[in-house]
């Protein structure tokens, strides 16, 4: 013993921790209904949670069944994800070798920056977009290149070639995008493929486009014919098993090669494929859920215009950003939790003046604009 305190190597912020991740701002999650419940005093199913895009009917009651007949919770999961993928293969049509299962969408894109960014690598972004890319990034210390979206929240591809440089290790595509719902025409995709860094396109809302009629080419299986594209998915929207973490990329043959190397080998939890493989077989009854909320993502565009607080942007999605009028949008978030409605606001100087709200069941739905209506009819504060 010599008596000695070890010396604690400190970084430039005086602490041990790395500078990126002392610097970096907390991910803000949404506010767990208990606590609103708790808050207010209210049994929490009364709680109308329009703040995650989930789906709010929930999985199909043949996933409950399948998971409560489970018996070997005891057993870790197969870590190469074999009978997963292989049901996987036949619901995204390309082959098993190019796909892996991540503990939610948000795991793959954690990997992927891991696997491509060196510090001081860059990638693009486009904000307003899902707020995990610039965080996964950062916690790479990568650069954060933001280009613009247009008025009209469309990807302005000329300025986002202009931005490419030798040090772009990826570009981060969202089609529908989270949180304005707009969709990425493949032709802008395939400029974008054709100047060489990565294409990640995430793609966790296909299934509500795919629903709604309008017309949605997904690009899942082009990662065959294009080594630079990677395309993301997840149960957690369409099939409502958010809360089970459970989503999945598609690859091409390298990417693939290296990922696999950095998995964690349980990743994907057993009751997570073992639901997600119920929701394959159930894809028609959970398709029919996805077309309700559709159809009252349709309705909620023309009504929530009428209370006279909101301007809602078209969306693909099952979430509507709205700009808020004449009130200050954090103040309405705020009322609308005082009413037991959760919806989403963030800070960030594009979305300060925005709300999102996620499309309900029909009930909730009304809920909402009643509550939209009697909040509009209070008046300023005085
Ligand atoms: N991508 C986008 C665009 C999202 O909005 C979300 C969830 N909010 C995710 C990925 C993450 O999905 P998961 O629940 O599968 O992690």
């Amino acid at each position: 013993m010599t008596g000695q305190t070890p010396v604690q190597q400190t970084g430039a912020r005086g602490s041990a921790v790395r500078t990126c991740v002392a610097d970096l701002e907390a991910y803000s999650p949404p506010t767990d209904p208990a606590v609103l419940a708790a808050r207010l005093g209210r049994p929490v199913e009364s709680i109308i949670k329009l703040d995650a895009n989930e789906n709010p009917f929930g999985p199909s009651p043949l996933v409950q069944e399948r998971l409560s007949q489970f018996s070997t919770f005891h057993v870790y999961p197969d870590a190469d994800q074999r009978a997963a993928r292989a049901a996987l293969s036949e619901y995204a049509g390309l082959p098993a070798e190019h796909l892996m299962l991540g503990n939610g969408a948000d795991e793959l894109i954690d990997l992927l920056m891991r696997a491509y960014i060196e510090p001081g690598d860059e990638v693009l972004d486009f904000p307003p977009s899902f707020g995990m890319y610039a965080f996964n990034a950062r916690l790479c210390d990568a650069r954060v290149v933001d280009v613009p979206r247009d008025a009209e929240f469309a990807i302005d591809v000329d300025a986002a070639l202009a931005a490419i440089t030798p040090r772009t290790k990826l570009i981060l595509l969202t089609s529908p995008n989270n949180p304005t719902g707009t969709i990425m025409p493949t032709a802008d995709v395939r400029r974008l493929l054709d100047a060489g860094p990565l294409v990640v396109l995430d793609e966790a809302y296909a299934e509500f486009a795919q629903a709604d009629g309008q017309g949605y080419e997904t690009m899942i299986r082009e990662v065959l014919d294009h080594p630079n594209l990677v395309v993301l998915r997840t149960f957690s929207k369409w099939s409502g098993l958010a809360g089970l973490r459970i989503g999945y990329a598609a690859l091409p043959t390298d990417v693939a090669r290296h990922l696999w190397k950095i998995k964690p080998p349980f990743n994907a939890n057993v009751a997570a494929l073992a639901a997600m493989v119920e929701s394959i077989r159930e894809r028609d009854y959970l398709m029919g859920t996805v077309r309700t909320l559709v159809a009252e993502r349709d309705r909620l565009l023309c009504e929530l215009s009428t209370t006279g607080l909101l301007r809602p942007h078209p969306s693909r999605a099952n979430f509507i950003l709205c700009d808020v009028v004449g009130m200050d949008a954090r103040d309405l978030r705020d009322k609308l939790a005082d009413n037991g409605i959760l919806i989403r606001h963030y800070g960030t100087p594009l979305l300060r003046h925005r709300i999102r709200i996620s499309v309900g069941r029909p009930e909730q739905n009304d809920v909402l604009l009643a509550t939209l209506c009697a909040i509009a009819a209070e008046g300023p504060p005085a």
